[in-house]
């Protein structure tokens, strides 16, 4: 099938080919001719399925008909993040091109003066969080009356977000008449509730879920204890990383997020982050940095990474296992694209053996583990005392790094070649929450600032001031794992019950 069948507008089809999309997606092709006729569309879509342009280009070729009039805006699309409704503003510059259409955003973040103006002038599209929209609304900035179609997208993210009522309350606001283009990756019963309620007779179209993860990914389980000695870990599998270009680093948690991006930075590592606490302007920032390789690790939480347009990424780590078994697929989707390779390191606790199951499960495979496995890790942080070394302890891996002269006189000459990951200049300061380290570990770089203490590689005896002691247990630790002994943990063995892959459709 091509974009000629589908009965866009002749500005729409120009468009689209100059963007070089040779035939529609799936989705694409089955929603567009119903969504031209007015029909209401439940998409059962993910990201990464084309189902934004699923809707664009025909509310394009929609909006080709009549004016948009001051305050009434014509067209609503509801968008659960800031970033979302972003790149739904940069999918209409880019297939719009050829329609002067006034497109207004409306997210937290920004200056409510410059959106109102927009919507001053006459919206023909506005594109909004459901809590912005709400908030203009309520202060008879706006008026939902004019709503032509109305996009609800990702709408079992905004249910994880707890939007659920503003999207009722936004579509008791807009005209019955209205055309509904509707949205969804998965149909829990409180959706499914909600497009009973809100959608009229609409055209039903599922795309499949990429249930599999492709073959171009290696995939391996890295062996871990608690938080700390996650940190330390990744910053190992970074260093030691092979082709590693640029990589991004899930968290389950907004907060981990916050806490990894910080200790990333003290490390000296090129890092940025992205999750929901940070302000509009710091997530743009960190996207942009990322994508224009200023920094090359962006530590995110899934539903700041969700749907976004990043570009393919060399290296996924999952430095929490995912405790929903799709996000894993998700996640480690940002590498591996168009036949590229990739690589997908995810670190593991013994507490995340139920979770490695449903995700071995999930895809089919049984996943490979890599380095040490939890038997012959080195006691986790709290059990360290000050004066201990962890000589050797990291066996391959903490061999080649304190092999590499990471701290010591030939740093230099691999900090150059790691350029792009690690900052030129590092701080030999560990955050809260890192390991004390013993003497081989303690070397600290030549370019260290200096400290009043005398002993500098010997400096782990507890002193006072020193901030190298190990630190209390961190209540983002988790409770404190105690010695585990040489048993393998059962789950290593536990045989993987194999369902059959649900083939991806694109
Ligand atoms: P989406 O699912 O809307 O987030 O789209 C995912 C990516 O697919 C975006 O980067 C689009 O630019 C791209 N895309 C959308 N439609 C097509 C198409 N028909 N052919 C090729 N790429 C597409």
């Amino acid at each position: 099938m091509t974009f000629d069948e589908l009965g866009l507008s002749d500005k729409v089809r120009a468009a689209v080919q100059a963007t070089g999309y040779t035939s529609p997606t799936p989705i694409q092709a089955q929603a567009i001719p119903p969504a031209l006729q007015g029909r209401d569309i439940l998409g059962i879509a993910q990201t990464g399925t084309g189902k934004t342009a699923a809707f664009v280009l025909p509310m394009l070729s929609r909006l080709e008909q009549g004016r948009a009039r001051a305050r009434v805006p014509r067209t609503l699309i509801l968008e659960p993040t800031r970033e979302l409704a972003a790149q739904v503003e940069e999918s209409f510059a880019k297939y719009g091109v050829n329609h002067k259409l006034n497109v207004a955003l409306l997210i937290g973040g920004v200056s409510f003066g410059d959106q109102e103006a927009k919507i001053m002038r006459g919206a023909d599209v506005l594109i909004a969080t459901p809590g912005r929209l709400l908030d203009f609304f309520d202060r008879g900035k706006l008026l939902l009356t004019g709503i032509e179609i109305l996009v609800i997208d990702e709408a079992d993210r905004m249910l994880d977000m707890g939007f659920i009522p503003d999207i009722e309350r936004v579509c008791k606001l807009v005209p019955f008449t209205r055309q509904t283009l509707f949205f969804s990756a998965t149909m829990p019963p409180e959706i499914t509730r909600l497009t009973e309620a809100f959608l009229h007779n609409p055209v039903r179209i599922e795309v499949a879920r990429a249930a599999t993860t492709a073959s171009t990914i290696r995939q391996a389980l890295v062996a871990s204890h608690g938080h700390a000695d996650k940190r330390e870990m990744l910053r190992q599998l970074i260093r030691n990383a092979e082709n590693l270009k640029n990589a991004i680093v899930f968290c389950n948690r907004k907060r981990d997020v916050a806490i990894l991006h910080r200790s990333l930075l003290k490390h000296g590592f090129a890092a940025g982050a992205l999750h929901g606490d940070m302000d509009q302007l710091a997530r743009m920032a960190s996207l942009e940095a990322f994508k224009t390789g200023d920094v090359s690790l962006l530590v995110c939480s899934d539903v700041a990474a969700r749907g976004l347009d990043i570009p393919d990424v060399s290296h996924v780590f999952n430095f929490d296992v995912p405790t929903h078994s799709e996000d894993y697929v998700h996640r480690i989707g940002r590498t591996g694209r168009a036949g590229r390779s990739g690589v997908a390191l995810t670190l593991v606790t013994e507490d995340d053996a139920k979770y490695v199951d449903q995700i071995q499960n999930l895809i089919g495979n049984a996943i490979e583990w890599e380095g040490p496995g939890f038997n012959e890790l080195p006691p986790p942080l709290e059990t360290t005392r000050p004066h201990e070394s962890r000589r050797g302890g990291r066996g391959e891996r903490g061999g080649r790094r304190e092999r590499g002269g990471e701290r010591g006189g030939e740093r230099s000459e691999r900090s150059s070649r790691r350029a792009p990951v690690e900052r030129a200049e590092r701080s030999d300061r560990p955050e809260r929450g890192d390991r004390a380290e013993g003497p081989v570990a303690m070397g600290r770089p030549a370019h260290a600032p200096h400290r009043p203490d005398s002993e500098p590689v010997r400096a782990a005896r507890p002193q006072p001031d020193d901030r190298r002691r190990p630190r209390r247990h961190h209540e983002d630790d988790g409770p404190p794992v105690i010695g585990l002994g040489d048993h393998v943990p059962s789950f290593l063995l536990r045989p993987v019950t194999l369902r059959p892959a649900k083939v991806a459709e694109e």
